[in-house]
């Protein structure tokens, strides 16, 4: 059993990124069907997409052309290149909350970040020179 696949699974191309994102985008989408009950040919349709979804996924990840499945997951991250370099970004800023705060300026709304924990302090916006108080 193990050897037919093993065998079945020579030259196919496995699970990528975009094989999973479809197989979790379309587990949602079905789960969200699971729940739509009126109108009900909403949820037949959604469950339709849902089902196409997660098996076009699986389809990518037995396909023997490879190529173009990694063109594919390619035009994908291309794609999402926005959205997974926003929500670093949140996670930076996330990240740094822990452990400084970070202030805006009230002349030119420059961010600045201050190591919490230092009481009151006067702080002087590094672009446009303006002083303000506050508390970190
Ligand atoms: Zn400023």
């Amino acid at each position: 059993m193990r050897e037919k696949l093993v065998r079945f699974m020579q030259g196919r191309y496995g699970v990528d990124q975009l094989s999973r994102f479809m197989m979790i985008f379309g587990l949602i989408v079905l789960i969200i069907a699971a729940f739509f009950r009126r109108p009900a040919i909403v949820g037949n349709i959604l469950y339709l997409i849902g089902l196409v979804i997660v098996v076009l996924g699986y389809v990518r990840a037995f396909s023997k052309n490879r190529a173009k499945r990694y063109a594919e997951n390619q035009k994908y991250y291309q794609l999402t290149a926005g959205i997974r370099r926003r929500f670093g970004k949140e996670k930076y800023i996330l990240e740094q909350r822990k452990d400084y705060r970070i202030f805006t300026c009230p002349q030119c709304k420059q961010k600045i970040r201050i190591p919490k924990g230092k009481g009151k302090i006067e702080i002087s916006c590094p672009k446009c020179q303006t002083k303000f108080v506050k508390k970190a």
